[in-house]
């Protein structure tokens, strides 16, 4: 199990920067991440803080020069390579603000490697706030000290999404008329996976009969009572996880 360092600490602030990072690179911030260093956090000159930019890992990097709306970084020792990321897509229909911005959250928290808005029939709001997602994605991905950013897909129409259904990808549709219990369905079919989760109104026979149709899919149950569809997409990942090994995995961090 790898040793968490004595240095720097663990608690040093940690904030996504757009990519690459290397060691000696000297960076600007502007906007949100100077305002949240130099007024938030009320960090100046000599400060350490941590940067990913979910492609070379984690790094430590000293503020040298600390101005009311601009802070210069410099890039020192890489701390971590980014994570190994569970191959795993979650497509969700998207629900209300507040609840979307949550499972976002949730989502990046538990690890998901892909994030897929998928439009259906019954689907309330045909649009996605992509640009608040993906802050809602960075925030978690900051506090719960991953090293990679889920990717954001841009919305898609369930029925296109499943005519080119990717070969060697379980699909793992939670029906809320039954099928397989998730742990087992995820136990056996190991590899790359996506979990489809219904709007609040669920699916229309007509999709249902879609995506049991394609090889790919397993419907699964998650249990006797009916979720909320931003319960049901936080509650199945969680299990996937699990039964996938990455609970095991703590020793990574
Ligand atoms: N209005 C629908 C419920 C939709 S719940 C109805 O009354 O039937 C939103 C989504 O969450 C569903 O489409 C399904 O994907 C998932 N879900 C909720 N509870 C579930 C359960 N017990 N088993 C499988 N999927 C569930």
């Amino acid at each position: 199990m790898v040793q968490t360092p004595a240095w720097p600490p663990a608690s040093l602030p940690r904030l996504y920067v757009a990519p690459p990072l290397s060691a000696g690179a000297t960076l600007t911030l502007e906007g949100p991440p100077a305002h949240y260093l130099g007024a938030v956090l009320r960090l100046g000159e000599g400060d350490r803080v941590k940067l990913f930019d979910d492609q070379t890992g984690e790094w430590v990097a000293e503020i040298v020069a600390a101005g009311r709306k601009r802070m210069t970084l410099a890039v020192g020792a890489k701390l971590r390579e980014r994570e190994a990321v569970p191959d795993l897509w979650l497509l969700f229909a998207p629900i209300k603000r507040g609840r979307i911005d949550w499972l976002a959250e949730k989502a990046t928290e538990l690890g998901v490697a892909r994030l897929v808005p998928v439009l259906t029939r019954r689907t309330i709001a045909q649009r996605t706030n992509s640009e608040r997602l993906l802050a809602h994605m960075i925030e978690a991905a900051e506090q719960c000290e991953r090293t990679a950013l889920p990717a954001l897909a841009e919305p898609a129409r369930l029925a296109d999404l499943i005519e080119a259904w990717p070969a060697g990808r379980a699909l793992l549709f939670a029906d809320e008329q039954g099928g397989a219990p998730l742990a087992a369905a995820a136990a056996a079919a190991p590899g790359p996976a996506a979990l489809l989760i219904g709007p609040e109104g669920g699916f229309t026979d007509e999709e249902r009969a879609a995506i049991r149709a394609l090889p790919q899919a397993r419907a699964v149950t998650l249990g006797p009572r009916i979720l909320r569809a931003d319960t049901a997409a936080a509650a199945a990942v969680a299990v996937w996880m699990a039964a996938a090994g990455d609970w095991d995995r703590h020793g990574d961090r």
